[in-house]
């Protein structure tokens, strides 16, 4: 054992969950791990869409991917679909993966823009193969060429397979409610908490896991909050379920309505939707009645609204307490990042762990990478709305006329005037995200990479039509979704 080695949980969602399988199995006997978790409070029951960074989460887990699928009734996903983003009407796909050919000086975006402006007018999507794939409703792995993908899976079997999991390792669950926090009198570390039935908990590091709360971190430890509301505007979410009826679309739909956006996540077993809206522009139950007006298929669950806040704990870590989930800040859902930024904590928590008690410098470090990062994030989010034409509604005209960060107009502006984008080591979304959104939102770069002028006209027309057609071939390998879940990974009550 190493003298700094218990570990206490609070809370057992995806954070706690997550934080409890990756610690077990990184450390084994070295530390002891107890998870309190309350099936009284509950988790809040959402989140089912991922990025692909995930599987690299799988990995060190060493998860099979079709056990890991059959458990959580997980699909696949490809990206993003955005409609209604732009304008009315307006539809276009963030992929996972780079489209077409690039070469080291510039992106292929900049071989596309030079042949729309002589005329060429094939869209972006046709030169990507998993927004062709998205599009046809395929998926598969089939030619060299494999998609780059994520999951969306059953937030609450998600939990559950984690917690087998984690059990099997050691870790020892503990169910009850937190009712009180004991620190030391002068250097404020968190020494125990007491449960309802007056079980007290001791531990060396806390992990507060308990949700928008913050029981620990901020309740006890008064950390405080970086509010980005001005630029992040809702605050709110109604989520229902749906029966499945129609195929099983291999990506995550996010349709722009008057003051929000509603979220469609196909799983086998059913489908997840959810209106995420501002309650300054539209009360509960209009989101309510907007959601059920936009759905298909029979509900089974009530329409449950979460009340949410955005913006960033100011450390997520505070003298012996590291906040991970809803508890460290929420950036809202619009690309499936929360679980994304969970895992990153854990990493950064595994490779800066107290062996031998706090060090500051290690924790000022840890505070530093996550703010850096989860910036980076806010800022790619705020371009979706900052960048939108509709004037439609109170709520566009004011999320296209708000002042955003000064890091995300540079983006921008650069992007405008010459195709080019700023990446910056910590930027979660690689160029190729940042380009997919800005030209999907109708942004029109004044100019394109030199480097592109190297072919002449025609050379540069068959190098786009290889691309073209290197995409739909291999698009055309592979099976639809639905039948590649059925033969991999269903989960055997879905079968059928
Ligand atoms: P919770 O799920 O709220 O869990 C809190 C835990 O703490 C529970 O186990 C509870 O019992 C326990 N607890 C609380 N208080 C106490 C106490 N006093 N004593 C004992 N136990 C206690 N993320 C994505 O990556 N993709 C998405 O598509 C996505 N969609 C989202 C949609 C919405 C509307 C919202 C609000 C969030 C979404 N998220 C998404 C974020 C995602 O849901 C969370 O990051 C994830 O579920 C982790 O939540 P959590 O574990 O931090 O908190």
């Amino acid at each position: 054992m190493i003298p700094f080695n218990r570990v206490v949980i609070v809370g057992g969602g995806t954070a706690g969950w997550m934080a409890a399988a990756a610690l077990s199995k990184t450390f084994r006997e070295k530390i002891s791990i107890e998870l309190i978790e309350s099936e009284v409070i509950g988790t809040v029951g959402v989140g089912e869409a991922t990025i692909p960074n995930i599987k690299n989460f799988h990995l060190l887990l060493e998860l099979d991917e079709a056990e890991f699928m059959r458990a959580v009734h997980g699909t696949f996903k490809l990206g993003i679909e955005f409609v209604n983003w732009d304008n009315l009407g307006d539809r276009y796909f963030h992929p996972f993966g780079p489209p077409g050919v690039e070469s080291w000086a510039a992106q292929f975006h900049h071989y596309w823009l030079r042949a729309k402006g002589q005329g060429d007018v094939a869209d972006y999507g046709e030169f990507s193969v998993e927004t062709s794939m998205a599009r046809d409703g395929r998926f598969g792995m089939n030619g060299e060429r494999k998609p780059n993908y994520a999951y969306h899976f059953d937030a609450g079997l998600y939990a559950k397979l984690l917690r087998g999991f984690s059990e099997n390792l050691g870790v020892r669950r503990i169910e009850g409610k937190v009712v009180e926090v004991q620190t030391h009198p002068e250097s404020g570390h968190i020494e125990s908490v007491k449960l309802e039935s007056g079980q007290v908990v001791a531990g060396d590091l806390f992990i507060d896991c308990t949700g928008f709360r913050g029981l620990l971190i901020e309740q006890e430890l008064q950390t405080g909050w970086e509010d980005w509301s001005h630029w992040l505007r809702n605050d709110s979410a109604v989520a229902v379920q749906t029966e499945s009826v129609s195929s099983l679309s291999p990506y995550t739909r996010s349709t722009a309505r008057s003051a929000g956006w509603q979220w469609t996540i196909p799983l086998q077993h059913r489908v997840g939707n959810g209106l995420v809206y501002s309650s300054g522009y539209m009360p509960d139950d209009e989101a309510t009645r907007t959601l059920l007006d936009n759905i298909d298929g029979k509900t089974i669950n009530d329409p449950r609204v979460i009340k949410f806040r955005t913006g960033r704990r100011l450390k997520q870590w505070n003298r012996n307490c590291v906040a991970l989930g809803l508890s460290s800040g929420f950036l809202e859902p619009l690309e499936s990042t929360s679980i994304h930024l969970i895992q990153n904590g854990i990493i950064r928590l595994i490779k800066l762990f107290p062996f031998s008690g706090i060090d500051e410098a290690a924790v000022d470090q840890y505070n530093e990478d996550v703010r850096t990062e989860i910036e980076f994030i806010r800022d790619f989010i705020i371009l979706h709305y900052h960048l939108t034409h509709r004037a439609d509604s109170p709520y566009w005209n004011d999320c296209r006329t708000m002042q955003v960060p000064d890091t995300l107009l540079h983006k921008v502006s650069l992007f405008e005037g010459s195709g080019l984008i700023a990446q910056h080591p910590y930027d979660l979304f690689a160029d190729q995200s940042w380009a997919a959104v800005m030209l999907g939102q109708g942004v029109e770069p004044k100019g394109h990479h030199p480097v592109v002028e190297m072919a002449d006209d025609d050379e540069l027309r068959q190098f786009l039509a290889r691309i073209r057609a290197s995409v739909r071939q291999i698009v055309e390998l592979q099976p639809m979704h639905r039948d590649y879940v059925a033969a991999h990974c269903s989960t055997p009550e879905h079968a059928a």
